[in-house]
Parts: structure tokens; C-alpha cells; sequence
């Protein structure tokens, strides 16, 4: 019932003050809508207070952003790292230069939703690239974030009612400072920055609302309280505050009086929250209290009286006190309710911080670690030289990183590399899908040049046994994932594929892994295949677009150097003794696998191994039964029968 159409309607006209969905452009979009409205009687009834800083709803067409799924935005490490889950390690910790929280969060949502639109794309490469070429403004620029504090925040919390007049005084100044920012930025040469900011709502009249009513000072006390608005906003205010600051005084005096009337030097007057306000004289001059005094309470030490005298200050201070606290909350609640009114305005202006923000710690970046800025078109070419993986780049130091070019057009659109363990065949093909990631989230991307056809989605799969974090049976999981990508990849996609195929035998493995390259070759998806089956390096002569890469290593006396150079054509062999070598292996043991090796290799010959791994027919028989054999299916007597049927089989393999 909460998706009913006309209740939903209602809802939504309510929520967001409109007259109709049709006044958000929503009447034709029936399910959005209803969803919408759920949604919101969902919060309604989960969330128990206000929720109208939710302002506004958008209508986000999937056509619009990349639609990442959730497979590639952990393989790629875009938000957190596979092995520690941090945010260190990752696209967006290498990328998190913003100085604002909302400028992070917005970074974040924008790693996860590329654009699609060349024209947008470049819209946001104009601004990251004005505060590139203007370092100085860009620093002065993010120097007055530091005083622009989580506006959003602010603004769910006046719709929350929990909002503090402490929270206000950050309003306040983050209004101050983001008029400073206006005005820097308007005074500068920066465009398209210019733009966005020169006629932005200053809230001034927020500003003054705030300025004009509450203290700066919120931590000084006046005899024990806090004065939160400024003498003079509220004349009834001022009069409650002058009897409390008079009653102090009176207060004063009176004991002052009994002091020389009784001759009680130690005597006060005192105040605790049960018995009010109160005369103490200590055990010792008890004999010296008048008659006049009525005695309120006996402690050890001391008697506490009160006079009727007392009793009067006593209820003229209550009654300041009474009316101080109510006229206080009264005007607090009713500035929140005018903040409240223009809740939007404020919501418009965090947003133009946190895009302003986002542009600038792109720019930042993009300065610090030499990115350019990448030539983005609706071309079907990928191509750029000197390609870096910006979080691997930081961490071998970039002196120790070896750059890549990258070429992909449609001639040529299937890279299968090959080349050791170990030799940097992974970090390749995640650093051109990063490449062409943050080129369409508008950032300028880890290279000396680049030309970045757009694409429509970027895939990532990586084999079964790299996959260890999920702990789920895994080649089932990485079966799943490849079969979506063959379903989903269009010709203008980006597939990276990393081992896939290895978690399975290794005939089956090489099997699946010719089969899914040559669907992806067919259906003409740019893609980039890492693998040490060097069996798949032949597709390059049978299917047109498949080209072999390898990694470059140097084989010397002491064991194998990696080159981290990528190079055309296969690489000869896969090295996995030599990794072992330098991984420390007893000499005794390296030598035995390599007696192994060659005998297997002897027996035999390398061109016969994909035709022999294909025949099923070869299988001994034995194997062949077992396969199509599902032991669920089995009664204990059938499984015992089909035990001596297989030793049966194998006597006669
Ligand atoms: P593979 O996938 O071939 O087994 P990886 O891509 O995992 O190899 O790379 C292994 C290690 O080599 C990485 O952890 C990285 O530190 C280093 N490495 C990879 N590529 C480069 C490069 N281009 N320059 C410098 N170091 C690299």
C-alpha cells in the first residue's frame, strides 16, 4: 500500500511543496514516483522526526553516469582496498586532496558514477584545469574551506531539531567565508570557475539573521549561565536579564546587612537546586542567629535559615529565570524556523562548495603527480602514452614506477598479455581502466598524453584464486561475473580481465578462458586479458582484433629482472620456477621442478597442447563416468555399485 499511486503522489507534493509530480517533470514516470514516495514513507517511519531537508528530487537517468557494478568498483580498489578494506590504498586515497567533508563525499559519489557525456565531461576538465594552471589562487581558494564548515550536515540537522546555537555561529561563518570565496573567485581570471560562483546566492540576509541575534561567544558565563543572544536583539529579553544580574546584587546586599546586623562573619547566602536560595551559618556562631531567622535545613557543620525578605529576591529571581529560558528557546526555535524556510538556499550553496572543492583537490593532484588532461571524444580509440597507476605510482615512489602506452581502437581491441608472475601484467590493465575512469569522472588522468574514447561501462573481473577476500566458492563467483560481462558488454565497453579461468583445472581453465576471449574479439568489446596461459597467445592468429602483448623481463645468470615494460608479442615462457627462485626455494627443490619441466615439456610438444587439452574424448573413462555423476542424486546402495563400476573403468584405462 505504500506504493499506491495517488497516496504516493501526495506524499511527494507534500514533501517537496509542489502542486503536482508533474511540477518535477515526474507525471510520465509513474514507478519513479511511486518508488519515491515509498521511499519517503519508509523514512517516515523509520527515521521518527522531520526530514525536510530533503529538498528536492532529481530524476537520475541511468543513461547519464556509468553504472559501475560492485564487482569492478572493489577489483578496481576505487573506495577501499580489497586486503585492509581502507580508504588508503585506493583511487580515492590517492585522489582526496578535498578540504571539506562534503567536497570528500562528493568525491566518492563521483569515482562511482563516470559520465557518458563528452560535454559534461569537459565541462568539468575546464574548471580542474583553470585551478591547475593557477596554483596560487587554487591554494587560496582551499584556505578559505578551512572555514567553511559541513553545511549539509547543518542543514539535516535544523530539519532533525537537533540543531545547536553553536552549529549556527558555523553557519554563520561559513556564510562569511563563503562570501570571501565569491569574491576571490570573482575577482580572478578563472572562467568557468567565475561562472558557477559570480552570481551564487550569498546569504547574506542568513548571515545577518544570526549576526544580529547570538552571542560569539557562546563558552563565557554571566554568574553561571550562558547569554546566547546579544544584548539589545529583544527588549524583554534584556529586562529578564537585568533582575537576574540585579538579583545578584541583591542577593549580595542583603547578606551584607545580616552580616553587620547579626555579627556573623562567615555568614552567605547560597543556592543549591533543592532548597533555593538560603542563609548558612556555620555550627559554631549558632548562637548569635536572631529570632527573625526559620530554619530550612541542618547539615554537620552548619544550620541554613531563610527570611522573609529572602523568600521575596528568591521568587523575583525565579520569575527572571522562568522567563529568561522560555524567551530564549522561543527565539532560538523561531530563527531555526527562518533558517528552515531557506533550507534550500543553504543546500545550493554547500554543493557549490563541495563541487569547488572536488575541482580543486583534482587539480592538486593532478599538479603534484604530473597527470595532463585527456582528450575525451566520442571516438572509438583508447590511447595514450606513458601511463601510470596513480595509487601504485605513489607507492613504489614515481622515479620507480615504468610508465606503459596503451593503443585500443577497433582494429585492434584485444590485448592479451602474457608474461610472468609477478611481472606487472595486473597493475597494467587496472591502470588503463583507471585511466579511462577518471578521464570521464572529469579528471586529468596519470599520463604524458592521452586520447580517451568514451565508453559506456567499464568491466573488472580478476580469476577466482586472486579473489581470496570474499571466501566464497569462488569460481562459481567468478563464472557469474564473466557470464554478466558476456551478456552486458557492448561494443563500446572497457573489459578488464585478469586470470580469468584459473580457479578451475587447468584444461578447463584454458578452455573457457579461449572461448569468453573470443566471444569478447567477436563482439568487437575493447579488452585487456592477463593471463599465464600462453596457450591463448595462438588466438592472435586466428581471430582478427587479438593481440599478443607480453611484460619485458631480462633473464640473467642470477635469475630473472623485471623489465615492467609492456611489448608486442607473446612471451615464451611463464617464469614460475624463476619467481620461485627469487621468492628464497631450497636450490634442492628448484632444481628438482626444473627436471620436471623439461621432461614434461619432452613428452610434450608445444603445438599439440591446445588440440590435446580440447579432445574430452581422451578422458579416461573413469573421469568421464564421474563427471556426469552428481552424488546428491545417489542412494548409498547406487553410490557403493557405482564404486565398483569405476574400478572397473580404470582397470580398463
Ligand atoms: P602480475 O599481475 O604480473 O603478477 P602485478 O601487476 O601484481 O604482477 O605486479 C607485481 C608488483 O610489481 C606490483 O605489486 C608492483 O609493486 C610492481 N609493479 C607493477 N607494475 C609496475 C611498474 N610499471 N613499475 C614499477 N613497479 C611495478
Amino acid at each position: 500500500k505504500f506504493f499506491e499511486k495517488h497516496r504516493t503522489q501526495k506524499r511527494i507534493t507534500e514533501q517537496f511543496q509542489i502542486f503536482s509530480v508533474s511540477s518535477i517533470g515526474l507525471e510520465d514516470r509513474e514507478w519513479a514516483y511511486r518508488s519515491a514516495g515509498a521511499l519517503l514513507f519508509y523514512l517516515d517511519q523509520t527515521q521518527k522526526r522531520q526530514i525536510d531537508h530533503l529538498g528536492k528530487l532529481d530524476y537520475l537517468a541511468l543513461d547519464e553516469t556509468m553504472n559501475l557494478d560492485s564487482a569492478s568498483i572493489r577489483n578496481l580498489e576505487l573506495i577501499r582496498t580489497i586486503r585492509t578494506g581502507s580508504k588508503k590504498g585506493s583511487l580515492l586515497g590517492a585522489l582526496d586532496k578535498t578540504v571539506t567533508a562534503a567536497g570528500s563525499r562528493l568525491l566518492v559519489s563521483t569515482i562511482e558514477s563516470p559520465l557518458l557525456n563528452v560535454e559534461q565531461i569537459n565541462d568539468r576538465l575546464d574548471r580542474v584545469e583553470e585551478l591547475y594552471e593557477d596554483v596560487q589562487k587554487q591554494e587560496e581558494i582551499r584556505a578559505k574551506f578551512e572555514n567553511i564548515y559541513d553545511l549539509e550536515r547543518i542543514c539535516a540537522k535544523v530539519s532533525f531539531g537537533t540543531i545547536v546555537a553553536a552549529d549556527l555561529l558555523s553557519l554563520k561563518q561559513s556564510i562569511k567565508a563563503f562570501g570571501e570565496l565569491t569574491e576571490l573567485v570573482t575577482q580572478s581570471e578563472l572562467k568557468k570557475v567565475k561562472e558557477d560562483l559570480e552570481y551564487a546566492d550569498r546569504l547574506e540576509d542568513i548571515y545577518k539573521l544570526i549576526d544580529e541575534s547570538l552571542n560569539e561567544d557562546l563558552s563565557e558565563k554571566h554568574s553561571g549561565r550562558i547569554y546566547h543572544f546579544k544584548k539589545g536583539y529583544n527588549v524583554q529579553l534584556d529586562e529578564y536579564r537585568k533582575a537576574l544580574e540585579d538579583g545578584n546584587s541583591w542577593l549580595e546586599e542583603l547578606a551584607e546587612k545580616e552580616r553587620e546586623e547579626t555579627g556573623i562573619n562567615l555568614l552567605k547566602v547560597k543556592y543549591n537546586k533543592v532548597f533555593g536560595y538560603f542563609l548558612e551559618v556555620p555550627k559554631s556562631k549558632i548562637d548569635l542567629v536572631p529570632k527573625r531567622y526559620i530554619r530550612k535545613q541542618t547539615l554537620v557543620n552548619a544550620e541554613r535559615y531563610f527570611t522573609p525578605e529572602l523568600k521575596e529576591i528568591e521568587e523575583k529571581i525565579t520569575a527572571a529565570e522562568e522567563g529568561f529560558e522560555t524567551l530564549e528557546n522561543q527565539l532560538f526555535r523561531a530563527i531555526i524556523e527562518e533558517i528552515r524556510n531557506n533550507i534550500s538556499r543553504i543546500q545550493k550553496v554547500a554543493k557549490i562548495c563541495a563541487r569547488l572543492d572536488l575541482a580543486c583537490s583534482m587539480a592538486k593532484v593532478a599538479k603534484e603527480n604530473n597527470y595532463v588532461r585527456p582528450v575525451v571524444n566520442n571516438g572509438r580509440v583508447i590511447k595514450a602514452c606513458d601511463v601510470r597507476h596513480p595509487v601504485v605510482e605513489n607507492f613504489v615512489g614515481s622515479s620507480y614506477f615504468i610508465p606503459n602506452d596503451v593503443s585500443l581502437d577497433d582494429d585492434e581491441r584485444l590485448m592479451l598479455i602474457t608474461g610472468p608472475n609477478m611481472a606487472g601484467k595486473s597493475t597494467y590493465i587496472r591502470q588503463i581502466a583507471l585511466l579511462v575512469l577518471l578521464a570521464q569522472i572529469g579528471s586529468f588522468v596519470p599520463a604524458s598524453e592521452a586520447e580517451i574514447g568514451i565508453v559506456d561501462r567499464i568491466f573488472t573481473r580478476v580469476g577466482a584464486s586472486d579473489d581470496l577476500s570474499t571466501g566464497q566458492s569462488t569460481f562459481m563467483v567468478e563464472m557469474n561475473e564473466v557470464s554478466n560481462i558476456l551478456q552486458n558488454a557492448t561494443e563500446n565497453s572497457l573489459v578488464i580481465l585478469d586470470e580469468i579461468g584459473r580457479g578451475t583445472s587447468t584444461y578447463d581453465g584454458i578452455s573457457i578462458a579461449w572461448a569468453i576471449s573470443e566471444a569478447l574479439a567477436r563482439r568487437n568489446v575493447k579488452t585487456l586479458f592477463a593471463t599465464h596461459y600462453h596457450e591463448l597467445t595462438e588466438l592472435e592468429e586466428k581471430e582478427p582484433g587479438v593481440v599478443n602483448y607480453s611484460i619485458d623481463v631480462n633473464e640473467t645468470k642470477q635469475g630473472v629482472i623485471f623489465l615492467r615494460k609492456i611489448k608486442r608479442g607473446r612471451a615464451n615462457q611463464s617464469y614460475g620456477i624463476e619467481v620461485a627462485r627469487l621468492a628464497g626455494f631450497p636450490s634442492s627443490v628448484l632444481k628438482r621442478a626444473q627436471t620436471i619441466m623439461s621432461e614434461l615439456e619432452e613428452r610434450k610438444p608445444r603445438d599439440q597442447q591446445i588440440t590435446f587439452f580440447l579432445e574430452r574424448d581422451e578422458q579416461p573413462k573413469a573421469m568421464a563416468r564421474l563427471r556426469e555423476t552428481d552424488p546428491d542424486e545417489l542412494s548409498p546402495k547406487e553410490a557403493l555399485k557405482l564404486l565398483y563400476e569405476l574400478v572397473g573403468l580404470a582397470n580398463e584405462d
